[in-house]
């Protein structure tokens, strides 16, 4: 995908604070550059999927359980005994503004509920 932000950077063409990257594996997570919480990750494939849902169609079993399987590791790295929260956005009513599925990893604070 020429224009989309996220390829760019897993291309290297955007600089990004790259925290995990595994080729084999297809996975990519990086630090958000405008945080909402004190730890805040985007794990995304290298490939370019829209959303989770093309992702499961396209890809297969696989690689959606290796985003939850990495951004888990991350949020329990991170977020330690306190936890952690994953969000996917989907959509425009979900609030996704990068077309390329990506779970943001939030944690180093108290989540609140509902969210906005
Ligand atoms: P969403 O609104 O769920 O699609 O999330 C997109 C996220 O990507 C937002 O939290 C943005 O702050 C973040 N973002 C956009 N561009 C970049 C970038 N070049 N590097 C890191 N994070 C980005
Ligand atoms: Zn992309």
């Amino acid at each position: 995908m020429a224009d989309c932000i996220f390829c760019k950077v897993a291309r290297g063409e955007v600089p990004a604070n790259v925290v995990y990257r595994d080729d084999d594996r297809g996975v990519l997570a990086i630090e958000d550059v405008n945080p909402q919480a004190p730890v805040h990750l985007l794990v995304m494939p290298i490939a370019h999927y829209e959303t989770l849902w093309d992702a499961i169609r396209q890809a297969g079993d696989a690689l959606p359980t290796t985003l939850f399987e990495v951004a888990s590791n991350l949020g329990k790295e991170r977020g330690g005994a306190r936890g952690f929260r994953l969000v996917v956005n989907t959509g425009e009513d979900g609030g996704q503004t990068v077309g390329h599925v990506h779970l943001h990893v939030l944690a180093g604070r108290h989540m609140t509920w509902p969210p906005g």
